[in-house]
């Protein structure tokens, strides 16, 4: 039985996803780019009719702005 509690299992499913678009510039930079904050906040490139968008930054820029980061170490490190 896992010890984790959602919000970390959810973290580290972010981390998971970071790791796995890293090298993959073209596309965190187009989500960077996309989910940014409008004046209420929320996120804008979750905007949808159905239901009320997330606050800035979402899980979406959380993961792509990670994706940099690593992006960044791995460049480092060759
Ligand atoms: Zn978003």
């Amino acid at each position: 039985m896992s010890t984790k509690t959602l919000k970390e299992e959810h973290r580290d499913r972010i981390s998971e996803a970071a790791a796995a678009i890293a090298d993959w510039p073209a596309l965190w930079r187009d989500l960077l780019k996309l989910h940014v904050a409008g004046a209420d906040g929320r996120c804008r490139g979750c905007l949808s009719a159905v239901r009320m968008a997330p606050r800035s930054p979402c899980h979406i820029a959380a993961m792509a702005s990670h994706a940099a980061v690593i992006f960044q170490e791995r460049a480092l490190r060759n």
